[in-house]
């Protein structure tokens, strides 16, 4: 039970307002429970807020200002609260900035939005019976009780509107207001159970049984694309259900497509919540206000779902819990799948973490025991994983600006022949990653950022991957001045697509790049239509290597595998390894079997021979052991801190500063690196400094993060941001 405070009572009240504290205000008439959200005045506004405790004090109580409401919104649990606070000290986010991620929904404190509904009224008869009012009247009379909408009604009867209107004026057909933020339909556990293998069995046994616990555990549930994995931890999410606990299942954004929703009902009868960018704001709303009111029993979302307000959250999958987009790089800096296991064990819930490729911070949680590991062997049915080879870019005989080997040609003539997609993946954007002057050597570079331009031809521009600039294509070089010597260098995919179309005249080309359409929606539509089969080759980056089933795919084609393996990023290979399985894993899902093929230049590369081996846990082991020598995560901590100003004297001064001043940090053994240039050392006109820390597994490194930072005074502009456990280093 929730401490309640009498009316005038100071109460502390944590807003969504930068500052650096609670404010304290007197309880309304009629008292507030702490948790509840209210809305009080600061300054000349009103602002939303939540009862954080018992106020401070101290000073002239005549001075403070009353509640002015209480909103019609459940009250913050002290679970939510908790989690809220923890992950404000791991990520050192203040916590106003942890409030508004906790309240991402628009009109939380207006009162409930009202639509008309219409039901069966009490007269029995109109005036005169026609076709089209007999009709209406079928409609209620069949589903009983129900109330519909007008448009709802009006289709199901065949006839328009304004019959409908005729018979509300008659009171035959009745009108009543509903409110806007209705409960989404209950799942059934029961409506499509499926016969699971003997191996995917005995994975959704050990999961069902963690939900049936009501405790908290983590798993990694590992298996091969298409093994089963959704099947699996679909059979968990019925018992969560059957517990009547709600469960929350976190997408990659782009995984999020309407296949995977179309599967939940089908497995559950009834469609979940969604919670994304793509969803409106009203719905976003009903949303948050169900998921605190019971009626929401299954969330899909992104990754901000997770800080949805759950009344009995009993599990929560992260399915591709290795993608790099659970790590919000902007704002809050947190890592969604870490925060998942936090917010299970805060919760008493069970966190499954789905993937073919782990992510090596959970593949060394399950190797030391901390995460149960169940593993999916095979395929389901009768596909196979494919075959992979590499294509040894040394032997192939290859003209210059030309990147399709012979050998990869042949193969993908043969799928063309044989009525089957073939998918060469490019992981660049645009035409080409750099243009430059044949007469002076002069490389386009953007005027805001410490970037090369990427030509874009599609869009007849060049344009800053970094900040978004765009500039025609100079036909003059900037530099020497000197007319029609511009020229493109290295391939994009839409360079790739231009060789594939000269190669392949009379191939169905699909380019699929996440800047060539204006909407997540618009991809995941062209997505749709060429997994049915609109395209013989598909030239795509790596938004294809996500969630989709190709059914008619049977070769993938890997341009450049060496392109991740020189990054100095510490997961280099670890990205690499990931990403040339999961496109690969896009082949052979059905019937057919599938090839991948690499092309490389470096074949005895130890991550290329991994990945063509197919003995993952080899690479992982490898992988780990050289990381732990080294000190670095997930064997060690890591913190960035990144400085930017326009001015660049202030960022090299500030960070100066904090290496001298590192104190607090060597007295928990840590080191600091820097300050240095960021990789990219200039975005939107802001100059980056980068500093490092480097820490003990053990050591306490938020406090004396923030004791290291508080030293110094900040100039006017200059921003610093700490990234705890950082995933991009430039
Ligand atoms: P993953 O999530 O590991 O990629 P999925 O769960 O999507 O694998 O399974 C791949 C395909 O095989 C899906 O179309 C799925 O419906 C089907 N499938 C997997 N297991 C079974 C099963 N036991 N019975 C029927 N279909 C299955
Ligand atoms: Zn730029």
């Amino acid at each position: 039970m929730q401490t309640h405070y009498a009316e005038g009572d100071l109460i502390a009240v944590l807003t969504t307002q930068p500052l650096d504290r609670a404010l304290d205000y007197k309880a309304p008439e009629g008292g507030v429970f702490e948790g509840a959200f209210v809305e009080v005045p600061l300054g000349p506004r009103k602002v939303i807020g939540v009862v954080w405790g018992p106020g401070e004090g101290g000073y002239d109580l005549a001075k403070v200002r009353s509640v002015i409401r209480v909103l019609d919104a459940v009250p913050m649990q002290d679970e939510m609260k908790s989690f809220l606070i923890r992950v404000a000290d791991y990520t050192l986010t203040p916590m106003p900035a942890m409030l508004r991620l906790g309240t991402r929904a628009p009109g939380l404190g207006d009162p409930p939005s009202m639509r008309k509904i219409y039901r069966r009224g009490t007269t029995e008869n109109p005036d005169r019976w026609t076709d089209a009012r007999r009709k209406v009247v079928a409609v209620l009379d069949e589903y009983g009780g129900l109330a519909f909408t007008l448009k709802e009604l009006a289709d199901m009867g065949g006839v328009s509107t304004s019959v409908v209107k005729g018979l509300v004026t008659q009171g035959v057909v009745a009108e009543e207001d509903s409110p806007r933020d209705l409960p989404f339909a209950k799942l059934d556990p029961g409506v499509a159970q499926v016969d699971l293998t003997a191996e995917q069995a005995a994975a959704s046994d050990a999961l069902t049984a963690g939900v049936a616990s009501g405790k908290f555990g983590a798993t990694l549930l590992k298996g091969v694309t298409g093994s089963g994995k959704t099947e699996v931890y679909l059979e968990a999410v019925a018992a969560c259900l059957e517990a009547g606990r709600q469960a929350l299942v976190l997408l990659p954004e782009i995984a999020l497509t309407s296949e995977f929703l179309t599967r939940v009902e089908a497995r559950f009868g009834a469609r979940p919540a969604e919670w994304h960018s793509g969803v409106t704001m009203t719905e976003r709303r009903r949303v948050w206000k169900m998921v605190a009111e019971n009626g929401a029993d299954l969330v899909v979302g992104a990754r901000s779902a997770l800080f949805l307000p759950f009344q009995s959250l009993g599990l929560i999958v992260v399915d591709e819990e290795h993608d790099t987009s659970y790590k919000q790089e902007d704002g809050v800096l947190y890592n969604a799948r870490d925060m998942a296991v936090l917010r299970g064990s805060i919760t008493g819930a069970q966190v499954v973490l789905a993937s073919a490729t782990p992510s090596l911070e959970s593949w060394a949680n399950a190797d030391a025991g901390k995460y149960a590991r169940l593993t999916l062997t095979s395929r389901f049915g009768a596909a196979v994983m494919p075959e992979m080879r590499a294509i040894d870019m040394r032997a192939e005989d290859l003209p210059g600006s030309r990147w399709i080997s012979p050998t990869l040609v042949r193969a993908v003539t043969d799928r063309v022949v044989a009525g089957e997609q073939s998918l060469l993946f490019l992981n660049r954007r645009g035409y080409a990653p750099v243009t430059i002057c044949r007469a002076c050597g002069h490389q386009v570079g953007c005027d805001h950022c410490d970037a090369r331009m990427v030509e874009h031809r599609f869009q007849k521009r060049l344009m800053c991957h970094q900040c978004g600039e765009t500039k025609p294509l100079p036909n003059v070089c900037p530099s020497c001045e000197v007319e029609d010597r511009m020229a493109p260098v290295g391939p994009g995919v839409e360079r790739l697509a231009e060789e594939v179309t000269a190669l392949f005249p009379d191939a169905r080309i699909a380019v699929l790049s996440s800047d060539l359409f204006g909407s997540a929606r618009a991809l995941k539509a062209q997505i749709e239509e060429i997994a049915e089969g609109t395209a013989d080759i598909i030239v795509g980056t790596q938004i294809i290597a996500k969630g989709h089933n190709f059914p008619l795919l049977t070769l993938v084609g890997v341009i450049d595998a060496d392109l991740g393996l020189q990054g100095s990023d510490l997961r280099a290979a670890e990205r690499t390894f990931q990403l040339m399985r999961q496109v690969s894993g896009r082949a052979g899902r059905a019937e057919r079997p599938g090839v991948s093929l690499l092309q490389t230049f470096q074949p005895e590369h130890p991550v290329i021979r991994a990945i063509l081996s197919g003995d993952e846990e080899d690479f992982w082991r490898a992988e780990a052991g050289e990381r732990r020598a080294a000190g670095v995560p997930p064997f060690g901590r890591m913190a960035g801190i990144i400085l930017s100003s326009p001015n660049v004297q202030d960022v090299f001064d500030v960070g100066k500063a904090l290496a001298a001043r590192s104190d607090p940090l060597r007295r928990i053994g840590a080191q600091v690196y820097g300050p240095a240039a960021a990789p990219i050392a200039r975005v939107r006109g802001r100059h980056r400094v980068r500093l490092l820390v480097k820490a003990d597994k053990k050591a306490p490194l938020q406090s004396a993060l923030a004791a290291w930072v508080a030293q110094i005074r900040l100039p006017n502009n200059l921003r610093l941001s700490i990234d705890i456990d950082p995933q991009s280093f430039y």
